[in-house]
């Protein structure tokens, strides 16, 4: 194995690390996945460490390299991130409820001290989706997920805002009469537009997911089905219209668990965006719809993101810095 090791500092690992589930990738310097781990999450500040590091402990080995040879490792989380520090702030999901958790710098001390990012997950789905789908111009990645947001990457960089909260277009009220949302006001976009809300409105037969189920049995008819997958993809549509409507992005990659039902997806969202602009010349003129791309099943754009952003060196974090 020795003769075919990549050269030191070449090669680097990127992690989504999810409230179930840390996600790694093994990235050679072609940006190609040569391999990939999946293992479960640990809770709170050290066991999130703990189990980044073993992903990234078991890739290597798989590769012959030590994580020191890396180039290094980038992690997506979902919290406040501050990414010039690798301090994490109330990732509520991982059981970290504290502010200015040092993690970069931490996951480098365990990893012998390789430099380690650290980038908000929906941030590094948006690196990754333009790089794996081969994207150019503005983008931004919609998770339908637990909740709704989404990652813009403007200019070639990411907004990440004042205070970290580009993208939250989960909150922006949908129907204000709605039902009440944990984040205090009624009636928010991520009630309707989430995979939470499937989850909500459709029972999935065999165990499969509701999404999945929800949008075959609208293709086959149920009609039942089809009123929730409408008034799911309405709710989408308005999201990818609130997107292209403020940032003009060229690009919006629809991505997280909902993704996974694929084209029926895309071409639910695109047909409801293309009823609600029908009656505007201007919106029409705006070709919405033909912005949409759905994230491909079994493409890591999130932690494929987190491995590209190791090679922006003024984000990295090595042991020790502050
Ligand atoms: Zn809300």
């Amino acid at each position: 194995m020795t003769a075919d090791r990549p050269p030191r500092g070449t090669w680097s690992v990127g992690l989504d690390v999810g409230g179930t589930k840390v996600l790694g990738v093994l990235l050679d310097e072609r940006a190609v996945v040569r391999d990939r781990l999946r293992v479960p999450t640990r809770r709170g500040t050290a066991g999130v460490v703990a189990a980044a590091a073993d992903v990234v402990e078991r890739l290597c080995a798989g590769a012959g390299l030590a994580p020191a040879d890396l180039a290094g490792v980038g992690a997506g989380v979902p919290g406040l991130v501050d990414p010039g520090t690798g301090r994490l702030s109330y990732a509520v999901n991982l059981g970290i409820h504290e502010p200015d958790v040092d993690l970069a710098p931490m996951l480098s001390a365990r990893l012998g001290g390789v430099p380690v990012v650290v980038e908000n997950d929906l941030n590094a789905a948006a690196v990754g989706a333009a790089a794996a789908l081969g994207l150019r111009g503005d983008l931004a990645y919609l998770a339908l997920g637990t909740g709704v947001a989404a990652g813009l990457l403007l200019g070639g960089e990411l907004r990440r805002g004042a205070r970290g909260a580009a993208g939250e277009i989960g909150h922006v009220p949908y129907d204000p009469t709605g039902p009440a949302c944990p984040c205090g006001q009624r009636g928010c976009l991520e009630l309707y537009a989430s995979g939470s809300a499937i989850d909500a409105a459709w029972t999935a037969r065999d165990g499969r997911p509701a999404a999945t189920d929800l949008f075959a049995a609208a293709a086959a008819g149920d009609a039942g089905a089809v009123r929730i997958r409408d008034a799911f993809a309405d709710a989408v549509a308005a999201a990818v219209r609130l997107l292209v409507l403020t940032c003009d992005v060229e690009h919006v990659v629809l991505g997280g668990g909902v993704a996974e039902v694929g084209r029926p997806l895309l071409d639910a969202v695109a047909a409801r965006l293309r009823r609600q602009t029908a009656g505007s010349p201007f919106l029409r003129s705006l070709h919405i719809a033909e912005r949409l791309q759905v994230t491909p099943r079994d493409v890591p754009v999130a932690p494929m993101g987190a491995a590209l952003s190791v090679r922006r060196p003024s984000l990295a974090v090595r042991e020790g810095a502050s």
